[in-house]
């Protein structure tokens, strides 16, 4: 499979510093910054600076330390927003829309990091909390 990555992306501009991004936290080969249209209170975006497309192209190309700092900023994020699930509640959803049929706007892997209220259910349709 080959993945053609857009150098030109929206992402790509933010790692290059050529567009301003409001940082989360950034580490050797991860990026994490506010989503700039927040779908709840907690929304940020974890990149790897490196050029994948999608999560697939990242996890079948990416080096064994690229991923594993991805997955560690995932989880520094989710305590430095507060949002990782305790005896009081919290919680939170990641997200990865992947190509067409995921509806991926942008075209550099990114996941969604979403929480601070109640979600309701992954998708359109299905049965809410009671
Ligand atoms: P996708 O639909 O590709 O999963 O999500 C792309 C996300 O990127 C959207 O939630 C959108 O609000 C966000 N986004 C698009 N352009 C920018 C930008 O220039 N800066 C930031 N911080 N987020 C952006």
């Amino acid at each position: 499979m080959a993945y053609a990555y857009d150098p030109e992306n929206i992402f790509a501009r933010i790692l290059r510093g050529e567009i301003p991004c409001d940082k989360v936290l950034e580490s050797e080969h991860s990026l994490a910054f506010r989503d700039i249209a927040p779908q709840a209170p907690t929304h940020v975006l974890v990149i790897p600076k490196g050029p994948y497309v999608c999560f697939d192209h990242f996890a079948n190309e990416a080096s064994d330390a690229e991923i594993v700092d991805f997955t560690r900023t995932i989880g520094k994020v989710c305590a430095q927003e507060g949002v990782s699930p305790d005896a009081d509640g919290g919680g939170y959803r990641m997200i990865s829309n992947c190509g067409r049929d995921g509806v991926q706007d942008v075209p550099h892997l990114h996941v969604h990091v979403i929480g601070g209220k109640v979600l309701g259910r992954m998708l359109p349709g299905t049965k809410d909390h009671d």
